[in-house]
């Protein structure tokens, strides 16, 4: 039986949906690897964070690209991809974390290894075996299509998909929403759909006012289930409705949208207005290796700013556990014991 403590989030049994596994380091290997290539000249926390961390809201977008850019480096050989996978289960389960679902990107990890698409999803799939064999978790791996790659790359990364969807649980779109529509990527979200693979998008994450339309676009066109971020859902009513009246899930990431300005400050995130509205949401940590963040922390941040209380977070992680794309069995097995 485990133990809930608000005061101590670590203990909460949680459902994370969406973090990204090409970006979820431990910090001390993090560190040891740019220090191995570089990257970094010593160990100074000072310096880590200014090279490699977003730990504080963006101001300037070049020198956070530049930080994605180093991290993208440390990607580069099968071994590092074994242990970045068995490191993210097992420091999560250490995090009370149960259920996990895990996205990442072959087109950014290929850029950084130069290696096969199938070198890189074995190499993860075999620290992931590692973490399964000591770790009662329930894991699974979601393929992200990038909006920025071109039709040939998307075309590629759908076939691999595809070929593996017996591991794949679900698909994703991911980068910067307002450069592209939807529609540019029908013709991909509809194959992926008519393969069976569950779909979710990164949308309603920035703050403009076509936001909210995105999401619904999102769902509409590209067969959404779930909506990465969703948030700025919260300016338009009729798309709040909408996105109920669908029953789709809004995968929230409180600490990520802090760091990326998604919101004026940290006490107007809508964190608690969707969940009273009846929306269907969850805690993520997005990309906790460079935030330097735990999920326990987006709680946290949850229950310091908006008094989030212990049954709150079982009503969030029992919405969060219908939504997760992961065989009922599997969540089954390591959610019956609590
Ligand atoms: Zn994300």
């Amino acid at each position: 039986m485990r133990y809930s403590n608000i005061n101590f989030p670590k203990t909460i049994p949680k459902v994370e949906l969406h973090r990204h596994l090409d970006c979820s380091w431990r910090y001390s290997t993090l560190v040891e690897l740019a220090k191995d290539l570089k990257l970094i000249s010593s160990t100074d926390v000072r310096e880590v964070e200014d090279k490699m961390l977003v730990t504080q809201p963006m101001t300037d977008l070049n020198s956070v690209l530049k930080k994605f850019t180093n991290a993208q480096k440390l990607l580069h050989s099968e071994a590092v991809l074994t242990r970045l996978a068995y490191e993210t289960l097992e420091d999560a389960y250490n995090d009370g974390v149960l259920i996990i679902e895990l996205r990442y990107s072959l087109n950014f990890i290929q850029q950084a290894s130069g290696l096969s698409y199938d070198k890189i999803h074995s190499a993860l799939l075999a620290g992931i075996d590692k973490a399964l064999k000591k770790y009662p978790i329930a894991t699974g791996l979601i393929s992200i299509f990038q909006r920025d790659q071109d039709k040939a790359q998307l075309q590629r990364i759908l076939d691999f998909t595809v070929q593996n969807k017996s591991v794949f649980i679900g698909a994703d779109l991911a980068d910067n929403e307002a450069a592209a529509e939807p529609n540019n990527f029908k013709w991909l979200f509809d194959q992926l759909h008519h393969a069976g693979i569950p779909i979710t998008i990164h949308a309603g994450e920035t703050p403009d006012a076509l936001s909210p339309q995105r999401v619904k676009d999102s769902i509409e066109i590209l067969h959404a289930q779930r909506i990465g971020h969703g948030i700025q859902s919260i300016q338009n009513p009729d798309v709040i409705n909408f996105v109920k009246s669908r029953n789709v899930h809004l995968e929230i990431c409180p600490i990520s949208n802090t760091l990326t300005q998604a919101f004026a400050n940290r006490k107007s995130h809508p964190f608690r207005e969707l969940y009273e509205n009846g929306v269907s949401v969850s805690v993520n940590s997005d990309d906790p290796g460079i935030f330097n963040t735990y999920l326990s922390d987006d709680y946290h941040y949850l229950i310091r700013e908006f008094n989030f209380t212990v049954e709150d977070f079982q009503k969030i992680n029992k919405m969060a556990y219908q939504a997760s794309f992961i065989d009922e069995a599997l969540k089954k097995k390591v959610w019956s014991n609590l």
